[in-house]
């Protein structure tokens, strides 16, 4: 279980400190979808990179499975960092000069794992995400909607037990945008996913809990059935 616990964050702004996260308290679940819903501005990344540890809060704690975030020694940090989280970015952070495959496996050979489990994950996160027979295909040569496909298989494949994503489908048509919400959904049966969005029609149709932030940095949270 994952605890946001009366997290406060500010930033210095032109000599204007603002309170950008208030006082935040949220209890997600193992497994699930997490919407961070609100208005630009309000503090959705920055709540986002708090719980992917890329940030610090100024106040209050986060806690990993009964265990502080703020606590880990660097080591753990790392392994939270490479295995327990995957990331998925709206601008896919793919590598034009690699192939499909090379992108989605390039974690696991970071991480050494052997060339007999790297190949028995890629067929199986690549059946997931339906991108069965483009392997060889350059990524200049594929689609918003694939590409993004790519970018949730490469933090797939590391097996993480929670994925956060930031606009994921900020940059695709409505159509393809609910393609991967689609995806995002059957996946989050098995683990937790917590995405970044402004979509509200989205997040009521996807969503089992909302995290409303509002402009004052506060938020509010709610189950949505
Ligand atoms: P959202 O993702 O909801 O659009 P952000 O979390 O990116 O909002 O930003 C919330 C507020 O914090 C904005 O007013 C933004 O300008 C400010 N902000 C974000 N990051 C920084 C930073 N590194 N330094 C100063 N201000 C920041
Ligand atoms: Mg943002």
């Amino acid at each position: 279980m994952v605890i946001l616990d009366k997290i406060n964050k500010y930033y210095s702004s032109g000599g204007e400190k603002i309170h950008v996260i208030d006082n935040v308290s949220a209890i997600l679940p193992d497994t699930g979808l997490v919407f961070i819903l609100g208005p630009s501005g309000s503090g959705k990344s920055t709540l986002l990179n708090l719980l992917g540890g890329l940030d610090n809060p100024d106040s209050g704690d986060i806690w990993i499975e009964n265990r502080k975030l703020s606590s880990f020694t660097k080591a753990e940090k790392t392994a939270y960092l490479n295995s327990y989280l995957g990331f998925v970015f709206q601008e896919y952070n793919i590598l034009k000069d690699l192939s499909l495959r090379e992108n989605i496996i390039l974690a696991l050979e970071i991480q050494k794992h052997s060339r007999k489990e790297i190949n028995k994950r890629f067929k199986e996160i690549i059946n997931a995400v339906e991108l069965n027979g483009l392997e060889k295909r350059k990524v200049s040569q594929l689609s918003g909607g694939q590409k993004q496909r790519i970018a949730i298989a490469r933090a797939l494949i590391k097996q993480p037990k929670m994925i956060i994503a930031d606009e994921p489908t900020g940059n695709l048509d409505s159509e393809t945008s609910k393609n991967i919400f689609n995806l995002f959904k059957e996946l989050s049966k098995e683990r937790l996913i917590v995405i970044v969005s402004h979509d509200v029609e989205s997040a009521e149709i996807y969503a089992d809990q909302i995290i409303h932030m509002g402009m004052g940095g506060e938020a509010h949270e709610e189950e949505n059935n």
